[in-house]
């Protein structure tokens, strides 16, 4: 589909042209940063009134995003519509993009929602996945191979950060399992033995022209991403060029339009020194994963979730230096000397002081309100001349604010 290029600035009725995003998190407030700087009005569809992104839009829409006027103000306001979480209702989707550009599309965001569909699209694509097994009735269950035994099961929707999911070591361990998260549909994967995780964001445009960014190494702690790094030799260069090109096939195939970011899991295989890839899932939108993009690159995540959206023209990223990415989860906000582990003690402030003094190093905070144990509270970035030095300092930033690695 062609669409015609949303431009910034004042119209020619004297309005400013605005862009919309439904939701509020961090991440729908680095698109708004991302597009005010560039000249653009921007609208915020979200229901909290202190959300991160509502706070600095210059709209913000607090509504139920099923809320018909809502909506129709969101369409009155936005030359065009992106989202910020897979998890609006694919309906508001529909009925916007049936008056404006939305990006990404109600569809894609509907398959995104869903492990069973998001799965069996892969499998369309020719990209392995963990070995499978969708669990909607008691029979199913009944039916697992053990090979997918030591397993994961996934609720089919709504998971997050490591939420709606249960390890399940053996059969007799599956009923308790799938009781534990309601019987709702499941998808039950083997656990593999991951060498490492990693992650590709695809900037895809209205008229299919599709860029990357280079291949972001992941480590997770408690099933939350921790830390990023991003530099050339981060992964073999056969197994990046290979996550590149099956993430652009997993784009090209949905007809994406947007950010997308696709994880994938590198594990042994005895063919492959190097080990072999299988995708894991995909965020229809900026990825967390991708935030170094802000400091490392001329173009971040956002400023291309911006240009696809408008359908201007697509540059290709280019990082300009080396990057680690460590998150700022609401535990540094808790976790102090004189604190029983897991109280929920009064709040301090991390250390900002003894970070900031350190060479290379980005402070991002999202304007949250209240640290709470697990909420992304914000991120830092650190850039610099080598890897080795920019290694070194996330060792030392981890160190003084208590962040685990492990
Ligand atoms: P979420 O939607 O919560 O991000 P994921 O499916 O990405 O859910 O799982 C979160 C993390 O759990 C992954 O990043 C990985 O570390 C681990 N994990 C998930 N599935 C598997 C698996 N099949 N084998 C091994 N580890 C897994
Ligand atoms: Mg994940």
């Amino acid at each position: 589909m062609n669409q015609k290029a949303v431009l910034p600035g004042t119209t020619a009725n004297g309005q400013q042209t605005t862009l919309g995003v439904m939701g509020g998190g961090q991440l729908g407030r680095m698109f708004v940063q991302a597009a005010q700087r560039m000249g653009y009005f921007t609208a915020v569809l979200d229901p909290d009134p202190a959300s991160p992104a509502g706070l600095i839009s210059h709209f913000h829409i607090q509504a139920d995003y099923l809320d018909e006027q809502a909506l129709a103000q969101m369409m009155q306001r936005c030359a065009a519509i992106s989202t910020e979480f897979e998890n609006v209702p694919s309906g508001a989707m529909f009925t916007l993009g049936a008056h404006r550009p939305v990006a990404p599309s109600a569809q894609c965001l509907a398959i995104a929602q869903d492990r069973i569909r998001e799965k069996a699209h892969f499998k369309t694509c020719g990209v392995p996945t963990a070995p499978y097994a969708v669990i909607k009735t008691p029979e199913q269950l009944d039916a697992i191979d053990d090979t997918l035994l030591p397993g994961i099961l996934k609720t089919a929707q709504l998971g997050y950060d490591g939420k709606g999911q249960v390890r399940v070591q053996e059969r007799a361990d599956l009923a308790a399992a799938w009781a534990q998260l309601k019987s709702v549909p499941c998808v039950l994967e083997r656990q593999l033995e991951l060498l490492c995780e990693c992650s590709v964001i695809v900037a895809r445009g209205w008229d299919g022209a599709a860029v990357t960014y280079p291949v972001q190494r992941n480590v997770h702690v408690d099933g939350i991403l921790a830390m990023t790094e991003v530099f050339d030799g981060n992964l073999p260069s056969a197994l990046a060029e290979q996550a590149r090109h099956a993430a652009c096939a997993i784009a090209h195939e949905l007809e994406y339009v947007g950010i997308l970011c696709v994880e994938f899991f590198v594990i042994a295989d005895p063919a492959h020194a190097d080990g072999s890839l299988v995708v894991n899932e995909i965020a229809p939108r900026p990825h967390n994963s991708g935030h170094y993009t802000m400091d490392a690159c001329d173009y971040s995540q956002f400023d291309l979730q911006v240009y696809t959206l408008a359908g201007l023209p697509l540059p290709a990223p280019r990082q300009h230096s080396p990057a680690v990415m460590l998150n700022l989860l609401g535990d540094l906000w808790f976790s102090h000397p004189g604190v029983a582990a897991g109280a929920d003690a009064p709040a301090k402030t991390p250390d900002w002081l003894a970070v900031l003094a350190l060479p290379g190093v980005r402070l991002h905070l999202y304007g949250k309100l209240r640290a709470s144990r697990g909420r992304k509270m914000g991120h830092l970035t650190i850039t610099g001349d080598t890897v080795q030095q920019v290694q070194a300092t996330a060792a030392s930033a981890a160190e003084l604010l208590g962040i685990r690695l492990a």
